[in-house]
């Protein structure tokens, strides 16, 4: 008989695993983690992983992100450009404060969707900038 599952209350359900393979999911980006292991609840799903593989799966979770922060900003710079846009007047369009597109291109900040959105429509109608800096 297992422990009992912390998230359910489940009395005895979580159960031994060893060598799965999960999917660690960020915004459209996945990656898979195989030889994970620990206890997961039967009548719930709820994983709970050995520090060993509660590492890895974080670890791959973190690489995740920072790939996705890279990428948005290389997106990003190069819209910016393409409009001739400075980085402050990104900003000033953006209303993330004047160093938020520096913050964005560099990968330190994940801008909100939002931001992202309006530079992707722009990117593909950028005589709507005009309209957009006359508001
Ligand atoms: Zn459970």
């Amino acid at each position: 008989m297992g422990a009992n599952c912390i998230s359910c209350g489940s009395v005895g359900t979580m159960a031994r695993f060893e060598n799965a393979t999960y999917q660690v999911n960020f915004r459209d980006l996945k990656t898979d983690v195989g030889g994970l292991s620990g206890f997961r609840c039967g009548t719930c799903g709820e994983i709970e992983f050995d520090a060993d593989s509660a590492e890895r799966y974080a670890a791959a979770g973190d690489s995740l992100v920072l790939q996705a922060r890279r990428e948005v900003g290389e997106e990003l710079r190069r819209i910016r450009k393409k409009l001739g846009l400075n980085q402050a007047e990104a900003s000033a369009l953006t209303g993330g404060g004047h160093n938020a597109f520096s913050r964005y291109e560099t990968g330190k900040v994940v801008p909100a969707p939002a931001v992202i959105n309006l530079f992707r429509l722009l990117d593909r109608h950028p005589d709507e900038l005009r309209s957009l800096k006359r508001a």
